[in-house]
């Protein structure tokens, strides 16, 4: 397929790979609509490669799975897949129910596991830690416990002698 061919199949006003905004194209062979979006792309796909190499259980980036199929989808010249609003929404509302599944789960366990140990005579503070954010421990604390599953939340427990 030559470029004049692309161009005309995909016409001068296109969809960036990477933001999906419209854009005016000034090239015949343009994908992205700034320097900026095509920097990310080539990062994410540098960082892809690296993630397969390294690591079986890398995280989903839908920003970077979208641009590989659509990109794909362009080497074979088959129309881009459009995202739509309710299919996205959709998909939003399965995630948190997977979420919730995993999280229940997460629950019995840790629940199992606390009753198996033994209550330390400390008296506990709570803070709820919500992105970063620094520990604020208070007077006469001896023992901490601290857990974040997703990096997101997390919960520090400090213990002060009774
Ligand atoms: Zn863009």
């Amino acid at each position: 397929m030559s470029e004049t061919e692309s161009e005309s199949v995909q016409g001068r006003i296109r969809k960036c790979l990477w933001c999906r905004r419209a854009f005016e194209a000034k090239q015949p062979k343009q994908t992205f609509h700034n320097r900026k979006c095509a920097q990310r792309a080539w990062k994410a796909k540098k960082k892809d490669r690296e993630a397969i190499q390294e690591d079986r259980t890398a995280r989903v980036s839908p920003e970077q799975l979208l641009y590989q199929v659509q990109r794909d989808r362009d080497r074979i010249s088959v129309p881009r897949l459009e995202v739509v609003d309710y299919l996205e929404a959709r998909a939003g509302v399965l995630e948190a129910e997977e979420q919730l599944r995993q999280w229940h789960k997460r629950l019995m366990d840790r629940r199992a596991r606390l009753l198996k140990l033994e209550e330390p005579p400390l008296s506990r503070h709570v803070q709820l830690l919500l992105g970063v954010q620094a520990l604020i421990v208070p007077a006469r604390t001896t023992a901490i416990g601290l857990v974040s599953t997703d990096g997101l939340i997390g919960v520090a427990i400090y213990g002060t002698p009774r």
